[in-house]
């Protein structure tokens, strides 16, 4: 794909209809396909005119800390064979990736003239970005999460509450990012003029798999310029985590027209492969339809979106971006999955070699790509570290203790 090739195809995929292949679209009521189609007309005319790119461009520059480095992890890569680089998205401001997106949805909003911000938060990493978007522009932010997951990411909640936005607990079904999704639609149902819906990945219906992606597309862009500067080649492999896949398509999309470069999208394998211990939507998924898109799904028997489960809140959704759904068909990106178990070793081992503390989510791609240098000792291999670890701290001491201090004490 040359530069041109490339131009293409993020102008022709999704088409009008936000189809990726025979994913994506738009499966929703009427009263909020019109919302979707004024934020769809919005976001053609606004996020393409000077002012809004130069506005998104220097906030990117002085309020987030862009562009976050590339960083060759030296000790892990000679212990391992291959030459392991992390794209260090855990450095963006608020630690994670999602402030890539949230940025540019917040300016939308304030361009359209909104003024609430809600969306639905998994291990509220979503929800405090929103938050710090909505401070930033002086918009309300109403934040809807799971009960679980409050418990869980305490540090967030308290965080998202600083930052001055509500926090709205989620207590029926499993009390996870899914009932979120669906209670912070409701909320938006009942007031879609003033307030915008701010989705926290490429999911939910068109334009949102679209536009996510287009603001994610910045992490791609610097990290194939970077990793180029740094050792005058592409990268062998390229790989991430997918949840719904914000940070995925981010990384990859830098690299999709890169023949040479395998991407590989992780996926949680939780406790193990019984259908709700694990968030393997696409090795167990099969196509169906939630929150208004079309998606590989994890479903019972009736079609009904599945228990899922993994020790990472941002991974554990039943579907997964429409995308992703298609670049698995079309096998341009591979998807594959680690463990709970995997994923912890990974987090201990790079914040010990590399004094690097990833976030859970993060340690899944971690864990990949030390299984990818180990078998490949002559590669590279980019790694999207899509956020820091502190959020999860408090939880694996709690699980795991702190580990090397363990065995001291023993001896
Ligand atoms: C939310 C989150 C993810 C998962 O979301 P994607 O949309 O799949 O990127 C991954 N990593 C971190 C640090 C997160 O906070």
């Amino acid at each position: 794909m040359s530069n041109q090739t490339r131009q293409d195809y993020f102008k022709s995929v999704p088409d009008a209809q936000g189809n990726f292949g025979q994913f994506g679209g738009s499966y929703i009521p009427p009263e909020l396909q019109q919302e979707m189609d004024r934020i769809t007309d919005a976001y053609y005319s606004i996020s393409k005119s000077h002012q809004f790119i130069s506005e998104l461009r220097s906030i990117r520059t002085h309020f987030q800390g862009r562009p976050t480095p590339v960083y060759f992890a030296r000790t892990l890569s000679d212990e391992l064979g291959g030459r392991i680089y992390l794209k260090r998205e855990d450095l963006n401001h608020t630690g994670a990736h999602k402030l890539n997106h949230c940025m540019g949805e917040a300016l939308l909003a304030k361009y359209m003239g909104k003024k609430k911000l809600i969306a639905e938060t998994g291990a509220g990493q979503h929800g405090v970005a929103l938050a710090t978007a909505a401070a930033y522009f002086g918009l309300e932010c109403e934040i809807h999460m799971g009960e679980v997951d409050i418990a869980k990411e305490h540090p967030n909640v308290v965080r998202m509450q600083i930052l001055g936005a509500k926090v709205v607990p989620v207590s029926f079904g499993l009390k996870t990012l899914k009932e979120a999704v669906d209670s912070a639609f409701a909320a938006y149902l009942e007031d879609p003029v003033t307030s915008i819906y701010c989705i926290g990945s490429v999911v939910g219906p068109h334009p949102f798999p679209m536009m996510v992606r287009d603001f994610q597309r910045v992490v791609g862009i610097e990290s194939r310029e970077q990793f180029f500067e740094m050792t005058g080649e592409n990268p062998d492999n390229v790989v991430a985590c997918v949840g719904g896949g914000s940070n995925a398509m981010g990384i990859f999309s830098g690299f999709l027209d890169l023949e040479e470069t395998r991407l590989y999208g992780v996926e949680p394998m939780g406790r193990g492969t019984t259908i709700g211990e694990h968030a393997a939507t696409m090795t167990y998924g099969r196509p169906g339809v939630i929150h208004g898109f079309k998606c590989y799904l994890l479903q019972d028997d009736a079609g009904e979106p599945a228990p899922v489960y993994s020790i990472a809140s941002g991974l554990d959704y039943p579907g997964v971006g429409p995308e992703h759904s298609m670049l698995k068909e079309s096998g341009r990106v591979t998807y594959d999955s680690v463990t709970d178990q995997e994923t912890v070793d990974a987090f201990f081992e790079l914040s010990r070699k590399e004094g690097i503390i990833p976030a859970l989510e993060s340690a899944h791609a971690v864990a990949y790509a030390m299984k990818l240098a180990k078998d490949n000792p002559r590669q590279s291999i980019l790694v999207n570290l899509s956020g820091r670890g502190d959020k999860d701290i408090d939880f694996i001491v709690e699980q795991y203790g702190t580990r090397a201090t363990f065995a001291d004490a023993v001896e």
